[in-house]
């Protein structure tokens, strides 16, 4: 009998983790960027989705059972270097997010549309995972060091990531 609780609570744990992981994402579009950069970018989002255990969408509705994640899009010069900033309260990490687009620009070789749409993928795929591993801490290497080479965001991303 015991067993079976255990069990039970397992399962229940799971899908509540799982349920968490519908992401929504609502952009809040205060930077300059073109129409090619937001499909690369939302293209990005998608291939990484299943590297960070999530599925994510761009349909940030009210009622459509997701968890929402604000993420503003802002070319105001960023703190310390940093490329994209988590929220963080109380010790927890919101899914309040800032991608620094400007710092993005200006930290590749290279502005193409391609290139800085990927890098933005992949910078809020960084954010994402302080706010799914609720942790600030970050990784020696990959996608959750605290720094992340040009060519690393340049290149294409994939549920391998
Ligand atoms: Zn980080």
């Amino acid at each position: 009998m015991k067993r079976c609780g255990a069990v039970a609570i397992l399962v229940l744990t799971g899908a509540t983790v799982m349920e968490a992981r519908q992401l929504a994402i609502c952009l809040d579009i205060k930077a300059i960027v073109s129409e090619k950069t937001l499909k690369v970018f939302r293209d990005g989002m998608t291939a990484l989705a299943p590297s960070l255990g999530s599925k994510i969408t761009f349909d940030c509705g009210p009622a459509n059972g997701s968890t929402p994640v604000y993420v503003l899009l802002s070319d105001r010069p960023a703190e310390a270097n940093a490329l994209g900033a988590a929220l963080v309260v109380n010790g927890r990490v919101t899914p309040n997010i800032v991608l620094y687009c400007e710092a993005i620009r200006q930290y590749l070789p290279s502005d193409l549309d391609l290139f800085v749409g990927r890098a933005m993928a992949r910078v809020l795929g960084h954010e994402l995972i302080h706010y799914l591993k609720q942790s600030i801490d970050h990784d020696s290497h990959g996608t959750f060091a605290a720094y992340l080479h040009p060519a690393r965001l340049m290149a294409a991303p994939s549920r391998a990531d």
